[in-house]
């Protein structure tokens, strides 16, 4: 498929879900919805380790540990 052979890198996926550049990686998200599921991954990780962060920041009580298990299997359905 041509629509393949085109597509960004990961790593330049990923450097557009961090900073929003370059902007061609935009156009392509526009046509392409694989890579579009792909960064839509990403920033579900992104949260995810953000919430992560936040739990262990605030000090692992049993509810968080109950809250980040429960993340984790959502995540590997
Ligand atoms: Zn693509």
């Amino acid at each position: 498929m041509s629509l393949f052979r085109c597509c960004p890198s990961e790593r330049k996926l990923t450097e557009f879900v961090e900073s929003g550049a370059p902007r061609r990686v935009a156009k392509h998200l526009e046509k392409c919805p694989t890579c579009r599921a792909a960064c839509e991954r990403m920033r579900n990780d992104k949260r995810l380790l953000s919430e992560l962060r936040a739990a262990l920041d605030a000090g692992l009580d049993h509810a968080a540990r109950e809250k980040i298990l429960r993340l984790c299997e959502r995540r590997s359905e």
